[in-house]
């Protein structure tokens, strides 16, 4: 066989095996390899090695899109400074994502702008990054959702949904009050992930005003009791990060001094 038709031939074996990443590489990497001198093996690391990479991106932008993270904070961008009562130590060491290993729940108390969305969803994009199906969804979201699956006649198929993914993100639980139904719904998608998979939940209530979200205060408690057998949680106080720069702000214009360019 002529060189040009087992180039051909490779082309083709490459495209039917669908290694498309590698079959665009190819001509780039031949060249490579005739000017390098190359043995067989390196050559074909080499061209190996591209479509590897193109199959992670893939799969990483695949993980991306299916966790629905509502921004793209990481643990990082988390000023701890401006936040006292977190725990810096404990928030590295949860994202070194060791406590998805024994499904250990974490939670994040505290009052509207504190920064429990922002760790949640950082938490969120580490757990992405090690390769892990992660999910997220407010509490709202997914009691809207559980009752079209409900009224749909695919309830057992969404609560197989929020079972599946190694991290689920719950977030904003007790702004509203839940239905029964949607409470109901809760509590399944918490008792069926005990003992599992990781919940991270973040909540405006402490949990001795559990009660109020729930119509039923005894699956209030059930509910709790499971969260918290496992669990690491964050109570965090003080004022909010807006209000904070806020009034950073307006003490600054008071003194006259001119505001830093936003980043
Ligand atoms: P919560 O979910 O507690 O209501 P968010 O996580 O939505 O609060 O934070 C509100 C806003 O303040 C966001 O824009 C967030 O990025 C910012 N923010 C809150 N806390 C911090 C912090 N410690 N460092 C940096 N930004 C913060
Ligand atoms: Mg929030």
């Amino acid at each position: 066989m002529s060189e040009t038709s087992i180039y051909q031939r490779l082309r083709a074996h490459l495209a039917y095996l669908r290694l498309a990443a590698a079959a665009e590489a190819l001509p780039t990497e031949l060249e490579h390899a005739k000017v390098n001198n190359l043995g067989h093996s390196a050559f074909l690391e080499r061209l190996l090695d591209v479509e590897v990479i193109a199959t992670e991106a893939r799969r990483q932008a695949g993980l991306e899109r299916f966790a629905c993270l509502p921004s793209p904070w990481r643990i990082d961008d988390f000023d701890f400074d401006a936040q006292p009562s977190v725990d810096k130590a404990m928030v590295h060491e949860l994202g070194t994502l060791r406590f998805l290993e024994d499904a250990t729940n974490v939670l994040l108390i505290g009052p509207p702008g504190v920064g429990k969305t922002m760790l949640a969803v950082g938490l969120g994009r580490a757990s992405i990054e090690a390769g892990y199906r992660t999910y997220y969804t407010t509490a709202a979201d997914l009691a809207a959702r559980c009752h079209r699956a409900a009224l749909e006649g695919r309830w057992a198929t969404t609560m197989r949904f929020f079972a599946g993914p190694r991290l689920l993100i719950i977030d904003e639980v007790g702004y509203l009050p839940l239905a029964s139904e949607a409470a109901a719904a809760l509590f399944q998608v918490v008792t069926q992930r005990y003992l599992k998979s990781s919940i991270v939940m973040t909540t405006n209530l402490g949990v001795g005003s559990w009660g109020k979200i729930f119509d039923d205060p005894m699956v209030a408690a059930a509910m709790l009791d499971r969260l918290l057998h496992r669990s690491v949680v964050f109570n965090i106080d003080g004022e909010s990060y807006r209000m904070r720069s806020h009034r950073a702000r307006s003490e600054n214009v008071r003194k006259g001094v001119r505001p830093k360019p936003e980043k």
